[in-house]
């Protein structure tokens, strides 16, 4: 006889965790299952291990920048393979901290490939498992563009498994992972180029936040190469462009966006509706078109940020088993954060989107270097933008890269979700001598 659950979870990442685990916590029987590693793309390939090496990347900068204050010490060696053992070490620490974790909420867990077999059973292991509630969290994985050659590039998945740092890199994608990873190459002491297809790195972000990072990148000698498609890549790993031939490169990493892991998910057993890409769409609370089916975090298509499946999939269970009954997320005004050298933080609409949203919008906006980088070579810019609408000056946009951006943001961020207006961003003193000091002066 099959075992029945009030909630099975396909994909144990950021979303389905959280929803077995909040629904635990009401007494709820729940079983999660996992195909590769418990805790998903966060913690074993993507925000956790991606800011070790981020930290790794700020290390080295910092040391280079010593002597700008006076400290007689140079860079002399870098353990790439410590760095890594060390990293996975901690991540291991992690994953295995969840085994007791879901043991202590009695939530059983199974290693295996999960698939619906109707909308109420799942197999995995060739068994099959029943639940009231089924909650569909199997995440994404790093696409590799469909070229001639394409399999002598990695991916992020890769760059976490590089035994040694890499001379020479390619980045193939100048989206937020890319600009992380070629941040962090180049750091560390990887001669790095990015090669996107759009004009811009950070296609869809504040014009003030693409030019600043593309100074100061390219200032660190990153080469950036807009406007370009890759043919093909040759065994060598030169890669042959609608631009002419780049080559000497020992790594290449994709880095051209991520596909759901839906295709073998067996959502047309059980009548689930995706998209074209292979996304699932939901309703506000994360209902797909199953009425006890959900989907939650980066397999619905929407913000694909680790807090974001979190909270999704702990209101779902605060929702379906707490009696909360609009208890839902809302997607508006979430604020992100790109690892890049400086960070960048960014929330709500950009100058062009509050343009087209709003009749009356009114720019504060400020660049300068930060007193951190006064006394040094190399410096970074600090460039901040508040866009505003309507009469009252509403803050519905904060885009902000420089030093410090990425703690930032979080508390301004609680001001922006609450409608704050520039005129209380104005009476709100000042710290100082601070970067954020300048959002609260701006004039
Ligand atoms: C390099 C990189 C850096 C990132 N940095 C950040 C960051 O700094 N901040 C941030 O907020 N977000 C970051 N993200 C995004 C973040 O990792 C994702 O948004 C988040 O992990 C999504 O959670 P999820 O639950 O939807 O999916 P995942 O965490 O991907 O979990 C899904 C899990 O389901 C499993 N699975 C899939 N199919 C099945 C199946 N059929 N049966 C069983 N198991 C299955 C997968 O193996 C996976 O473990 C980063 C991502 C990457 C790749």
């Amino acid at each position: 006889m099959k075992k029945h659950y009030d909630m099975i979870a396909i994909g144990a990442g950021s979303g389905g965790l959280s929803a077995v685990e909040r629904a635990a916590e009401y007494g709820k029987k729940c079983l999660v299952i996992e195909v590769k590693t418990i805790g998903g793309t966060c913690v074993n390939v993507g925000c956790v291990p991606k800011k070790v090496m981020w930290f790794a990347a700020n290390t080295a900068t910092q040391i280079n920048s010593a002597k700008g204050f006076g400290f007689d010490v140079e860079l002399k060696n870098f353990d790439w393979k410590a760095l890594k053992t060390a990293r996975d070490n901690y991540i291991n620490g992690i994953t295995t901290w969840y085994d007791g974790y879901l043991e202590k909420l009695g939530i059983d867990y199974i290693h295996g490939f999960g698939k619906l077999v109707d909308k109420n059973t799942v197999s995995v292991n060739g068994k099959n498992y029943s639940a009231d509630y089924i909650v569909l969290s199997p995440g994404g994985e790093p696409a590799v563009p469909h070229i001639e050659g394409a399999e002598y590039g990695i991916t992020s998945d890769g760059f976490f498994e590089l035994e040694a740092l890499p001379k020479k890199v390619a980045v193939i994608g100048g989206g937020y992972i890319g600009v992380e990873l070629a941040g962090v190459l180049n750091a560390l002491g990887s001669e790095v180029e990015i090669f996107g297809r759009a004009d811009t790195l950070l296609r869809g972000f504040d014009p003030i936040i693409q030019a600043a990072l593309e100074k100061d990148y390219t200032a660190h000698g990153i080469k950036i190469h807009h406007g370009t498609t890759i043919d093909k890549v040759s065994v060598d790993k030169t890669i042959f462009t609608n631009h002419g031939e780049f080559g000497g490169f020992e790594q290449i990493i994709w880095a051209v966006g991520r596909n759901p892991m839906t295709q073998h998910l067996g959502l047309e057993n059980a009548g689930v509706a995706c998209n074209q890409r292979g996304f699932i769409p939901t309703d506000k609370f994360q209902t797909t078109n199953v009425e006890n089916i959900f989907a939650l975090g980066d397999a619905t298509g929407r913000t694909p940020l680790t807090p974001v499946a979190i909270a999704a999939g702990r209101r779902l269970s605060d929702r379906i088993y707490n009696d909360m009954k609009d208890r839902h997320l809302d997607y508006n005004n979430i604020a992100t954060v790109v690892f890049s050298h400086p960070p960048i933080g960014t929330i709500g609409l950009t100058e062009a989107e509050a343009n087209e949203k709003f009749d009356k919008v009114k720019i504060y906006q400020s660049e300068f270097t930060p007193m951190a980088d006064a006394l040094l070579d190399h410096k970074t810019t600090t460039a901040l933008k508040l866009v505003c609408a309507g009469d009252d000056e509403k803050v519905v946009g904060c885009h902000i890269i420089g030093h410090g951006a990425d703690e930032m943001l979080q508390g301004f961020a609680v001001a922006i979700k609450i409608g704050a207006t520039k005129k209380q961003f104005d009476d709100t003193v000042a710290i100082h001598p601070s970067s954020a000091e300048e959002l609260v002066t701006m004039r």
